[in-house]
Order: C-alpha cells, then sequence, then structure tokens
C-alpha cells in the first residue's frame, strides 16, 4: 500500500514543490489551499484555510475518508503580511491573521496529525512517519518591515522542537525545513530587490532557490533518510545564513 502525505498550501509555489516530490517517491498526496477548486489531478485536494479550526476539522476527516491513514504532514501552507510596514507603524490586525495562519495552524494540525499517527503507529509497529514544518530564514534573520512574519515563523521553530519531544516516545520524527529565498508568488513582488540582493553576494550560491529545492528536502524527510534527526533544522537557503568575513 502505498504511502499517504498531507501537504498544506499545495496548490502552488514550495507547497506543489513537495507535493510533486513525494508524488515522484511515490506518496499518495493531498493538498490544501483556500481556492475552492483546483486543477491538479494528480493530487487529492481539499479547500481549507489552515487558520480555521473548522476547517481543518473537515480537511483532516476527508483525508480519513479517501485515504484511511497518513504517514507525512508537511505544514507549508503560509503568508507575508499584506503590506510590509514598519513595527513602528504595523497593525495588530496583521500580527493576529499571520500568528494564526502561520503558527497556530500548523500548530494544532500537527495536533491532530500526530493523534492520529499515533494510532496507526500502535495498531502496526512497522508503521513509519514523521512531520515536516516549513519555516523561513526569517525564524533567526530579523525584518523590520515584517515583524509579525518573523515572530510566526520563529513560533513554527520552537513548535518543531515541542513536537519533536512530546512525540519521540513514538519515535515519530518532526523536523523544520528553513528555506531562504524561493522564487514563487510570495516573492513576485520583490524580485528586483533580491535579484540585487542575490547579485550582490547574499547568498553563498548565488542564484533563487526553486519549489523543487524544497520539494527535494523533503523528500528525503518523508522518505525516512533521517530517522535520528528529530528537532533539528534542514537550512535550504544556499548558504545565505554562513556567517562570513
Ligand atoms: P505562495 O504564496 O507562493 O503559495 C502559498 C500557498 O499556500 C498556496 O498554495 C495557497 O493556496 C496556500 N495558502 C495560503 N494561505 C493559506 C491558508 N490560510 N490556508 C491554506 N492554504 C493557504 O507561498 P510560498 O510557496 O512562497 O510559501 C510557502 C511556505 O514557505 C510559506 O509558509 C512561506 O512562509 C514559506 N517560505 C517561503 C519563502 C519564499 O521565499 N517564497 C522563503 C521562506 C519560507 P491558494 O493557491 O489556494 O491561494
Amino acid at each position: 500500500m502505498k504511502r499517504i502525505a498531507l501537504v498544506t498550501g499545495g496548490s502552488r509555489g514550495i507547497g506543489l514543490g513537495i507535493a510533486q516530490a513525494l508524488l515522484k517517491e511515490d506518496f499518495e498526496v493531498a493538498i490544501c489551499g483556500m481556492r475552492p477548486t483546483c486543477d491538479l489531478k494528480e493530487f487529492f485536494y481539499c479547500q481549507c484555510d489552515v487558520a480555521d479550526p473548522e476547517a481543518r476539522k473537515r480537511m483532516m476527516e476527508a483525508v480519513r475518508q479517501r485515504f484511511g491513514g497518513l504517514h507525512v504532514l508537511v505544514n507549508n501552507a503560509g503568508i507575508g503580511p499584506k503590506v510590509r510596514a514598519d513595527v513602528l507603524e504595523a497593525t495588530e490586525e496583521s500580527f493576529e491573521h499571520l500568528i494564526r495562519t502561520n503558527l497556530q495552524g500548523p500548530y494544532f494540525l500537527t495536533q491532530s496529525a500526530a493523534r492520529w499517527m499515533i494510532e496507526q503507529k500502535k495498531a502496526d509497529t512497522a508503521w513509519h512517519g514523521c512531520i515536516v514544518n516549513i519555516s523561513s530564514v526569517s525564524a533567526m534573520v530579523a525584518s523590520t518591515n515584517r515583524g509579525d512574519y518573523c515572530i510566526s515563523k520563529a513560533g513554527v521553530s520552537m513548535a518543531t522542537q515541542v513536537w519533536a519531544a512530546r512525540l519521540g516516545e513514538f519515535d515519530l520524527p518532526v523536523y523544520e525545513v528553513r528555506p531562504g529565498i524561493i522564487k514563487t508568488d510570495m516573492t513576485a513582488g520583490v524580485t528586483e530587490k533580491y535579484d540585487k540582493m542575490i547579485a550582490n553576494g547574499l547568498n553563498v550560491q548565488a542564484r533563487w532557490g526553486q519549489p523543487e529545492d524544497i520539494g527535494k528536502a523533503v523528500a528525503s524527510l518523508a522518505r525516512g533518510d533521517f530517522p535520528y534527526s528529530t528537532g533539528q533544522v534542514l537550512m535550504v537557503d544556499g548558504g545565505m545564513t554562513v556567517r562570513r568575513l
């Protein structure tokens, strides 16, 4: 029987890169997004705003109905602030929206997936799976024009450690993948800025990251190549955060 993966925000960008990489690994893949329907027929699609507890519940139920099991949860769906506002000006509304979507959603989706995964593991000792959180270099690199985003991603980083610690007794690894600057709709509005920064040596590897770069990293975790590395961070940032002198 094929293993099952759920990738939130799999309809485009990094999530799609991950979903496609998991298909290549022979997973059955469920994805979700905000749009009502999705044309990508190779995936099982659920409309789900991860910030909405009821929608999360409906999605988990739909995956249960369709596949009867879940081996890998990839918490990828995430948003930037609508406006990149200086922290001296930015609103509570934006802060709340980002925390609910980028942190609270994945945190509680992890809770419900973990409960289900524990059940499956108890029923079959050969069962293995994992949870992967997509954070960002913003978890550790401060941007004063999107403090809300940075804080939500730093939270995802701690959530990874908390869940890794809790799920250790079930041998259920939880990982964090931390992308750098990746070419997607999210970064489309700042293409010129990042083109210049990359040309000026921002990264060690002088190119944009692609969704496939993240897909490959997540596929290796989902395949089970790092069974003894729970709680760890996998940087996929072209060396952006390598300190240089
Ligand atoms: P995109 O904006 O390109 O794609 C976002 C995806 O998430 C879409 O599939 C969208 O669905 C879905 N989505 C948005 N909001 C929600 C929601 N509330 N509930 C469910 N699904 C939602 O983003 P990226 O691919 O660039 O980013 C993916 C993740 O990677 C995010 O967590 C982001 O923070 C992180 N990241 C991105 C970086 C980058 O440079 N691009 C760098 C570091 C981290 P729909 O198509 O229906 O709108």
